[in-house]
């Protein structure tokens, strides 16, 4: 009989389950998640939720009863250990097996850890599930009441996002990255300064090409400090890590499927057993050139979730639209469409000194990506150009009184 088990109950799991049900999948569906709650968004756990700005409620994803409506079976601390390709089963922690017809791949990712002396004392914290978030907001209120610094090692999205969140509730911040700039990888050198220089206007003590070299603690275990290459110590009761993640494909690896960096997928998401695909997080999509890319987004994890039920269905969906991304910090909302990997030249519309703008990627003349702060009109048709392959010239760009929707017509 049929059945589809899905590993992991994040956003590619739930969207893979529904988009089973929505392409008329009939047969069971059981979603098995090993954290204690159902599905739950992510995003708010740097941002809103961590700055009390929104409660509990609204992290929720889907509640148990619209799956249960769906006839999807969620079931929540269940951990699979296994896979079991040739008798088609997983097995689960407690012992018990599942047998499947399809198997879903959606495990996510998790923190990578600071390879240092002292990484693992009490108060050094990252960030992934809800259970870590409370773990920092609990840090965090202590440090508010006893006017205790804060530390966040690592320049991404998710240490400037709370960065910025702990900033906004008033505690003492200093960000360490390791690079000579913000957000190398991703953005232009000039929008890397902008936001070194909207954190250090906020208050944050931004310490760029940072070399660490120890985490220390008093003698209860718990975090009391950053030391420096240099001799530096920078006092923290909370250091909040965040170096990147790795994909979690170590079921699929146990299980002899391909894994470089990530569980290796097509662009349907299907692995090398066909009856096994992957979404999300831990999926690493082979590209036509041959190279890897693996991306840590929801729209990525609903993408992927569609295209690999539909691969489960029989059907071809591969996912081509523009990989797009967002992140919040201050007032300040980041809207990021298309991958900026190998732009040789930038052009910016609006003006950078009035907090609303967009930054556009070339390489060869050819839009590679457009990153827009607070300026939700550019983000948008930053896709259509991109999904069209149309190419604005530098003036263009820099234009403010050219229209360039008009490129699209
Ligand atoms: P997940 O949502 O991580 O779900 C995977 C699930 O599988 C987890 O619950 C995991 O516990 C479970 N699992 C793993 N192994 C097993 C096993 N063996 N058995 C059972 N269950 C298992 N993206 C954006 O686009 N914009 C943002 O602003 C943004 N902000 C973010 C802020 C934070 C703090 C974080 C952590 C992420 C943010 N992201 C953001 C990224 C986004 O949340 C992820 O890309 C997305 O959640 C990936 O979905 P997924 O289903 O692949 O993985």
């Amino acid at each position: 009989t049929a059945h589809i088990v899905i590993i992991g109950a994040g956003q590619a799991g739930v969207q893979t389950a529904e988009a089973l049900r929505a392409g008329g999948f009939a047969g069971a569906i059981t979603l098995l998640g090993d954290e204690p709650h159902g599905p739950y968004h992510r995003p708010p756990l740097s941002k809103a939720w961590l700055a009390g700005d929104i409660g509990a409620e609204q992290l929720v994803m889907r509640a148990p009863e619209a799956l249960a409506r769906k006839n999807i079976a969620l079931r929540t601390h269940t951990q699979v250990n296994a896979i079991d390709r040739a008798a088609r089963q997983v097995k689960l922690a407690d012992g018990s097996a599942l047998s499947y017809s399809g198997l879903v791949l959606a495990t996510g990712s998790t923190p990578r850890r600071l390879p240092l002396p002292g990484g693992d004392a009490k108060g050094v914290l990252a960030l992934r599930s809800r259970m870590d978030a409370s773990a920092i907001a609990e840090r965090m209120a202590m440090c508010i009441e006893q006017q205790l610094p804060v530390v966040v090692i690592g320049g991404g999205f998710i240490g400037l996002e709370v960065a910025a969140t702990a900033r906004k509730k008033g505690l003492r911040v200093t960000v360490l990255e390791a690079a000579p700039r913000l957000l190398g990888r991703v953005l232009a050198p000039l929008l890397s300064d902008w936001y070194a220089q909207l954190h250090r206007s906020h208050g944050v003590n931004l310490v760029l090409g940072a070399q660490i070299t120890a985490l220390e603690a008093d003698r209860q275990g718990t975090v009391s400090g950053v030391r420096m290459a240099d001799g530096t110590l920078h006092p923290a009761a909370l250091v909040v890590v965040g170096i990147g993640v790795s994909a979690n494909e170590q079921l699929a690896r146990d299980a002899g499927l391909a894994c470089e960096r990530g569980i290796v997928v097509d662009a349907c998401g299907r692995t090398s057993d066909p009856v096994i695909v992957a979404a999300g997080d831990c999926a690493a999509r082979r590209l036509p050139d041959g190279s890897l890319l693996r991306l840590e987004s929801v729209q990525n994890a609903i993408e992927q979730g569609k295209s690999v039920a539909a691969a489960l269905l029989g059907q071809e969906r591969p996912f081509t639209a523009t990989p797009w991304f967002w992140s919040d910090q201050y007032d300040k909302k980041l809207q990021m469409a298309g991958l900026s990997g190998g732009a040789d030249q930038w052009a910016v519309r609006g003006d950078m000194d009035s907090g609303s703008f967009s930054v556009y990627h070339l390489r060869a003349g050819q839009l590679l990506a457009v990153d827009s702060v607070n300026a939700s009109r550019d983000h948008l048709q930053a896709r259509k150009l991109l999904d069209a392959g149309v190419s604005p010239t530098p003036a263009q760009v820099g234009d403010a009184a050219f229209d360039l929707g008009t490129l699209l017509l």
